[in-house]
């Protein structure tokens, strides 16, 4: 049995006291055992949310990272650096950090071996425009950015990547994928990772669907037998439909 991971993503939102003041007025989040739940903020609240968050069961993301751990690399944050504040996760790959900041699938491939070689675990986000959706090209665009982001990883390790399959048309839109479709792309990805790998690889990784997902709406994607949770963006800035988010999962 996959354990769902509700995974909020703040993007450039909330400085240390609004990240403070949210996590106070959590309520279900806190509670929940049968759902991991995460919150991925920005650099600057974390050192506050991790220390909120401590023996509260809510994990602390980042939501980009380099893959050196120090060096001549001006504004950047390093996996040392995220380990020394006791965060756990870290999205890579998502699709702003690829359109706006030039992000690879060979990059987002360093970062990933960067993370398991300090024991972060990688929130990987992979996802068509909706020029490939148009084209007919989902699975071929998707199925490459997986290979390429896992590429050269161990079995043990693809086990606990969590994949996010994010259609890039759908984020931030108000135009959620239907469940059955990114329950399409996701049982791909899943029999992907069974070739690649093994069939019990594939039904350990947890694959995530992300795009416009609200309190509404969490609940049909959830209902598929491959998809294990959700990265939420604009639902997860606010605590009460954060909470919504979590125990509807
Ligand atoms: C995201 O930022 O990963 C995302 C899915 O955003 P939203 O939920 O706002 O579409």
């Amino acid at each position: 049995m996959r354990k769902p991971v509700i995974a909020g993503n703040w993007k450039m939102h909330k400085t240390s006291a609004e990240a403070l003041a949210f996590f106070r007025a959590l309520k279900a989040a806190k509670e929940t055992t049968d759902v991991e739940t995460v919150i991925c903020a920005p650099f600057t609240a974390l050192p506050a949310l991790v220390e909120a968050a401590k023996d509260s069961g809510i994990g602390i993301g980042a939501q980009n990272m380099h893959w050196e751990e120090k060096g001549a690399f001006t504004g950047e944050i390093s996996p040392v650096m995220l380990k020394d504040l006791g965060v756990q996760y870290v999205i890579l790959g998502h699709s702003e950090r690829r359109s706006y900041f030039a992000e690879t699938d060979e990059t987002v491939n360093k970062k990933v071996h960067a993370a398991f070689a300090h024991d972060l675990i990688p929130i990987v986000c992979v996802g068509e425009t909706l020029e490939e959706r148009e084209a007919g090209q989902t699975k071929q665009v998707v199925g490459q950015q997986v290979e390429k982001a896992l590429a050269g990883l161990s079995s043990e390790q693809v086990k606990r990547v969590i994949i996010a399959y994010e259609p890039v048309w759908a984020i931030g839109s108000g135009k959620a994928s239907t469940a059955d479709d990114a329950q399409e792309v996701i049982g791909f990805i899943r029999k992907m990772v069974a070739n690649q790998y093994d069939q019990q690889v594939a039904n350990e990784v947890r694959v995530q669907y992300g795009g416009s997902v609200k309190p509404d709406n969490i609940g049909a994607f959830l209902d598929q037998p491959d998809i294990d949770g959700a990265l939420v963006g604009g639902a997860s800035l606010e605590p009460e439909s954060f909470d919504r988010l979590v125990t509807a999962s």
